[in-house]
């Protein structure tokens, strides 16, 4: 066993992201690691143990490290105290923190979590109207009323209970897998913290010392969410919300409470609550409910991207007033422009209506149409492909008018196992897939991670800027095997169907030819049919040099999520800056300009694979810029077909000029008449 003295120099101490830095480099090692502070004694591998040491600055801790690799473990511990944990050399010199005045969220100038006349204002993070009486869940506290039974006999309720949680949550994470395949991932991690050995260490301990399962784990959760809450991290503190959302569904089982005990009003409703949870919002029941709102979070919480796949409407960040307006109370929310009118008048509630049947009715002829193509008015026609995230996806895709897949994440694939799925695994869904397309095209992305999103059998070194750091193509080429197994899995189903290739986060020209080599070399070996090999344009650079890209590549789809982000330098998950990380910004437009004229110019096509595509104020100004494919998710296929048949090519080319010439996204959206 080695043992190391560390003195913790770092400002917070071994708190944030030194403790995950710490953590995360402990895991790398098979040996057993333990932390000693004062009287306490932890696992450095469960990051809830670290962060309850409350080590401070200038804090001395012991570290032990006993097994096979402990000289490498100690060694990569003692570069990474030294490196600063994540800090740098310098770390800042401890300082009573002040309070930073946090910038009052704003959407197009417009303050938001405000009260407005007969209303709210909040953030529209799922369009639609939702017009009727409110219905507030409360969070109540689950009431514990079993008593000890027994050491045994609560180590065995807490087992059963944790195997039932698990299978709710594997159910939960494969009905979101349809829907959003990155939002399913979310449940992964709450599969991972009901294994934490910390957590559940502390548990038994208490269960030793005669108390119930569902008291111990009660009071364990309490402790370690709030220890985590009251951390400066945003990324920690939501931890804290994912630890009380995992926690309460376990205690649920623990008391014997339904998890879906909630006492439904008799009539469909509009939920309001403080916040809602990843597992309360995929559990409601759109016959119940009409729409939500919640006075915090943001438009890139889980809970909104969860209600878009629902197809919900909702209302984020709404302001405490929200939880003022009485259950029963009429209200009208819209979801895309963020207000809630409360006790509207007669005339109001009849125009909502009104639009809500509008909108209604031209869905359902949208949907009649949506096996025809999408041709303007003036006769040219756009390709409207469908993104997808699974077998499912696919067959729905097909059946609700894709014309070929553009995009399948096969994250999906990859995400919430221990190992990585064999070639076998993969060659079964990427063939099952290509079948369902029944010969259209699937543009298959190969694996496209990162260090945010970590798979436990990919190991990457602790990184400060993880959307900066390994990512997409990057980190698959820095580990060619997984890289090679996809790409065969791929190329041995490219006979059942019209599979193409697709690299993501590709930033420069040598990690395309490294990329491509592997393809050429692998369909060489297995005698595979050739396929087109494309890349994603969504890093600026790439964008700029598209037309040495174009000499060689087959195909580019732009992913105006990371294009927007990496353009704009917004993080496209910061919750206050959404408002601003608009992908209609002429920055982001002119790179679009740029990549499809080098396109062109070279006989190659341009897809769209961004949430911009779906957009309807996007739509007519990527029609313009001549964008050749949109692919958006299924249930917007029909409606972005609707919409492109009653354009003018030669309209929206004028209005793609415009746009290309405004200063501003909100200039760009007024052309559109908003
Ligand atoms: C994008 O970045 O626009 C994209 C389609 O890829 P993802 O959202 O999967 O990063
Ligand atoms: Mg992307």
């Amino acid at each position: 066993m080695k043992q190391l003295n560390f003195v913790i120099e770092n400002a917070t101490g071994l708190h944030a992201r030194p403790a995950k830095v710490f953590v995360t480099t402990a895991k790398q090692y098979k040996a057993d690691i333990r932390i000693l502070y004062g009287s306490k004694k932890v696992n450095a591998k469960s990051l809830i143990a670290v962060l309850g040491l409350g080590v401070e600055h200038g804090g001395e801790i012991l570290v032990e490290v006993d097994g096979a690799d402990e000289d490498m473990a100690a060694e990569a511990l003692q570069t990474a105290v030294a490196a600063g944990l994540g800090e740098g050399e310098h770390i800042p010199a401890p300082s009573k923190a002040e309070p930073v005045a946090s910038a009052k969220p704003s959407v197009n100038g417009h303050p938001v979590g405000q009260t407005i006349p007969n209303g709210l204002r909040g953030v529209g993070a799922a369009p639609g109207l939702a017009i009727g009486p409110v219905f507030q869940l409360r969070q109540t506290a689950v009431t514990i009323t079993e008593t000890f039974a027994g050491v045994e006999a609560e180590q065995a309720r807490l087992g059963v209970a944790l195997a039932d949680g698990e299978v709710q949550l594997v159910a939960l994470r494969d009905q979101m897998q349809a829907q959003t395949p990155e939002e399913a991932a979310i449940f992964d991690v709450h599969r991972e913290l009901l294994t934490d050995e910390d957590l559940l260490e502390a548990v038994q301990q208490k269960i030793q010392a005669q108390q119930s399962a569902a008291k111990a784990w009660q009071a364990t959760i309490q402790e370690r969410a709030s220890m985590m809450a009251s951390l400066d991290d945003p990324l920690l503190a939501a931890r804290a919300a994912d630890i009380r959302d995992v926690g309460n569904r376990i205690l649920k089982l623990l008391a014997g409470e339904d998890t879906a005990g909630i006492q439904w009003p008799d009539h469909p409703v509009v939920v309001t609550a403080h916040d809602l949870t990843p597992s309360d919002t995929a559990t409601l029941d759109p016959q119940k409910v009409l729409g939500f709102a919640t006075a915090v979070g943001g438009p890139t919480a889980h809970s909104a991207i969860i209600a878009r796949a629902l197809g919900l409407p909702a209302v984020v960040s709404a302001g405490a007033g929200l939880l003022e307006i009485g259950d029963g109370t009429a209200v009208i929310l819209d979801g895309t422009t963020g207000i809630i009118q409360v006790n509207p008048d007669e005339g109001a509630q009849t125009a909502a209506k009104s639009s809500q049947a509008a909108a209604k009715q031209q869905e359902l002829e949208a949907k009649s149409q949506a096996g025809a193509p999408a041709i303007t008015q003036d006769n040219h026609r756009i390709e409207i492909a469908a993104n997808i995230g699974g077998v499912k996806d696919a067959i729905s895709a097909n059946e609700s008018g894709a014309e070929a897949v553009g995009l399948l994440r096969t994250e999906f694939l990859f995400l919430g196992r221990a190992t990585p799925p064999s070639e076998e695994e993969q060659f079964e869904v990427y063939r099952q897939i290509a079948e369902a397309m029944a010969g259209k095209p699937v543009v298959v992305r190969t694996l496209d991670i990162g260090g945010d999103k970590p798979l436990p059998y990919v190991q990457v070194p602790p990184e400060d800027n993880p959307f900066l750091g390994e990512r997409g193509l990057r980190l698959c080429l820095n580990r060619p095997e997984l890289l090679r197994e996809q790409l065969r899995a791929i190329l041995r189903a490219a006979s059942f169907g019209s599979l193409r290739i697709m690299f993501p986060m590709v930033a420069d020209l040598s990690e395309w030819h490294a990329a491509k080599a592997m393809v050429d070399e692998i369909r060489a070996e297995l005698n595979a049919p050739a396929v087109e090999v494309g890349i994603m344009i969504e890093i600026p650079s790439a964008a700029l040099m598209a037309d040495k890209f174009a000499q060689e590549v087959d195909f580019f789809s732009v992913g105006t999520n990371d294009l927007t982000q990496y353009t704009l330098a917004m993080d496209r998950m910061h919750p206050t800056l959404a408002g601003k990380s608009d992908g209609l910004h002429p920055a982001v437009l002119r790179l679009i300009d740029t990549t499809v004229r080098a396109a062109h110019a070279a006989g190659k096509w341009v897809g769209v694979c961004g949430a911009l595509g779906a957009d309807p104020q996007a739509v007519p100004i990527l029609l313009g810029l001549g964008v050749d494919e949109l692919s958006v998710s299924v249930p917007s296929i029909a409606l972005v077909k609707a919409q492109v048949r009653t354009l003018t090519f030669a309209a929206a080319q004028q209005l793609a000029a415009q746009a290309l010439g405004c200063g501003t996204a909100g200039e760009v959206r007024s052309l559109m008449g908003n």
